[in-house]
């Protein structure tokens, strides 16, 4: 392998002492890591590195510098993540800020907060997180693109005001295709990779519940000409009502929603919805043939524009509870590992304190009674 094909060196820390395997670019590395600051990082690769015996015992052990660690030491195994985002994560770790990029492609974002789950080390990344998303959602929402990432980039970093805007503007773009009716905001589906534990099924019960309340708007209106009084024409003609009646049903009927639809069999985006019946019109003529010439131009059926327009500045909000008691616990810095093993050494002097107190005097026998 040529120097130019070996990335060990990136992986490799000053002071490291723990051997870590790693892929990058789809070559296994091998790396060295100060297990102090992995330790710090990540509860997860604490344990890791408990359940690891320490280098320096062995080599002591051993009686030999030279001693092979690998020998004696099972590395850390990060084989299985991304590369390039792992290589973020401890260069942040090991205080290597240089290396954190100012405006990371929204794909390495993604797998950075993928390995902030799979380590519980979002504090690594939270003086960044936020101007990350907002360097990347407004792009992302234009080109309606990566709608599902950056919600899961949101949830895994505790990001709440993106979580909120991203998952109401999926709420309100997203549409079902094919036979399975999967739900795909134009570019992609939303299901492609890991996702809050039932976000999507939220997101499609708040579409389906907006969907529903913008049907209402027409479908409502129409209950009126059924009532076999004259209500809406303002000269209580039977003529012009019908022509309103059948102008809705018309407009109605070539947009697809007559005969009646239900939300759940709509497959179009709540935004399209929200256009068609923004734009509904029913009116009746000036003049109506064969009736008595009264002027019948102020005739026509209420406008729905105002009343979408409400229905979508109120959408439902995907959010569940779960995700919220997630976010909020992401968005707080842990304790620190000073403050927390500084009470462990409390508590250790305490019971150490106890146990000296009862400390039975040398030579007498506890709760024999013999
Ligand atoms: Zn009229």
């Amino acid at each position: 392998m040529s120097s130019a094909e070996n990335y060990d060196h990136l992986l490799t820390f000053d002071g490291g002492e723990v051997d870590l395997i790693a892929t990058y670019k789809g070559k296994r590395v091998a790396g060295k890591v100060v297990s102090g600051a992995m330790g710090l990082a990540s509860p997860v690769w604490k344990k890791l590195l408990l359940g690891t015996p320490e280098p320096r015992a062995a080599e002591i052990n051993a009686g030999d510098k030279a001693a092979n660690p690998e020998t004696t030491t099972k590395p850390i195994d990060c084989t299985d993540d991304d590369g390039e985002a792992l290589l973020i994560l401890l260069c942040i770790s090991h205080l290597q800020f240089s290396d954190t990029p100012r405006k990371p492609k929204l794909i390495l974002l993604f797998n950075i907060a993928v390995l902030c789950e799979k380590y519980d080390c979002h504090d690594l990344v939270r003086p960044w997180s936020s101007r990350w998303l907002k360097d990347l959602w407004p792009a992302s929402r234009l080109f309606k693109v990566d709608h599902d990432r950056c919600l899961y980039i949101a949830w895994a970093l505790g990001e709440q005001e993106y979580f909120k805007a991203i998952s109401k503007d999926l709420v309100a773009t997203v549409h079902l295709v094919g036979p399975d009716r999967k739900a795909t905001n134009g570019r992609d589906y939303i299901d492609r990779g890991p996702m809050p534990d039932g976000i999507i099924e939220s997101i499609l019960q708040a579409r389906t519940k907006t969907i529903q309340a913008l049907l209402d708007l027409p479908y409502t209106y129409i209950e009126r000409f059924k009532n076999g009084t004259s209500t809406v024409c303002k000269l209580k003609s039977e003529s012009c009502d019908a022509i309103m009646y059948g102008s809705l049903l018309l407009q109605l009927g070539r947009i697809g929603l007559w005969p009646k639809k239900e939300a759940k069999d709509y497959t179009s985006s709540l935004l399209t919805l929200e256009r068609c019946i923004r734009n509904l019109a029913p009116t009746s003529l000036p003049v109506i043939p064969g009736a008595d010439g009264e002027n019948h131009s102020d005739c026509k059926a209420t406008c729905f524009r105002h009343y979408a327009n409400e229905i979508m500045n109120r959408p439902a909000d995907p959010k569940l509870e779960c995700q919220r008691k997630h976010m909020q616990k992401r968005s707080k810095p842990k304790k620190t590992q000073y403050t927390s093993s500084k009470k462990v050494e409390e508590v250790e002097k305490e019971s150490l304190i106890i146990t000296l107190k009862v400390a039975p005097k040398p030579g007498t026998q506890v709760g024999s009674g013999a």
